[in-house]
């Protein structure tokens, strides 16, 4: 099967695209992975990424579509894959759609896993980190025992500018799946939308009983 997997940062869509393609062995495709490791490298392909990535912002369409439809095309994508992290938009949907086709292919499923933003601004802003001995905690899920303080060296925790809350708000505000995109897929009968806000395991099932349904 071809699937896509929706969702802004902080959905858990990684982890959920890693679980899937595990289990069914299929090839899990993550831009934002390929990107980086391109800027890690050095390539023509990474140095044309870079500017954009470092603001939060989208790289060019003419730069990510070849890179993901050169992957799709290798063999080892055959028997199935999982996109994350693209289609971004419009454009990118129409082309892969167009490059499946010419293969005779098509994306079976597009799963969207749905967090409020006010409950992702609460993941993505919670971490706070201490500057003395490297302790990492989160306000909801590994709060230390006096707020704000190391519970191992008592030293004043502080927080990163990536996870302050402009700096949240802004990224969530450029990365939001656009309407249309979400209007595209949901015209070609194949959106369906899970509940994020549950535990990782139940949004697992959740997926799966999506894939399954629409077999
Ligand atoms: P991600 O790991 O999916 O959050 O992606 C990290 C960064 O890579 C994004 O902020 C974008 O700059 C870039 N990126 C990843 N996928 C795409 C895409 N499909 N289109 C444009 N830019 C992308």
């Amino acid at each position: 099967m071809y699937l896509i997997l929706l969702g802004s940062p902080g959905t858990g869509k990684g982890t959920q695209a890693n679980i899937l393609a595990d289990r069914f062995s299929w090839l899990h495709v993550s831009t934002g992975d390929m990107l980086r490791e391109a800027v890690t490298a050095g390539t023509e392909l990474g140095k044309a990424a870079k500017s954009y990535m470092d603001q939060g912002a989208l790289v060019p369409d003419n730069v990510v579509i070849g890179m993901l439809v050169e992957r799709i095309n290798r063999p080892d994508a055959e028997a199935g894959f999982v996109l994350d992290g693209f289609p971004r938009n419009l454009a990118q949907a129409i082309a892969l759609d167009e490059a499946l086709r010419q293969q005779g292919k098509s994306i079976d499923v597009v799963l969207n896993i749905v967090v409020p933003e006010e409950d992702l601004l609460k993941r993505l802003t919670g971490r706070w980190l201490c500057p003395n001995c490297g302790e990492i905690y989160h306000s909801q899920s590994r709060p230390p025992k006096q707020a704000g303080v190391c519970d191992k060296c008592g030293t004043q925790l502080i927080q990163r500018d990536d996870d302050k809350p402009e700096t949240v708000k802004a990224r969530l505000e450029k990365q939001r799946t656009p309407d249309n995109l979400l209007a595209h897929f949901r015209d070609q009968k194949k959106l369906k939308d899970v509940d994020g806000q549950q535990a990782v395991d139940k949004v697992t099932a959740d997926l799966l009983g999506a894939i399954e349904g629409s077999k």
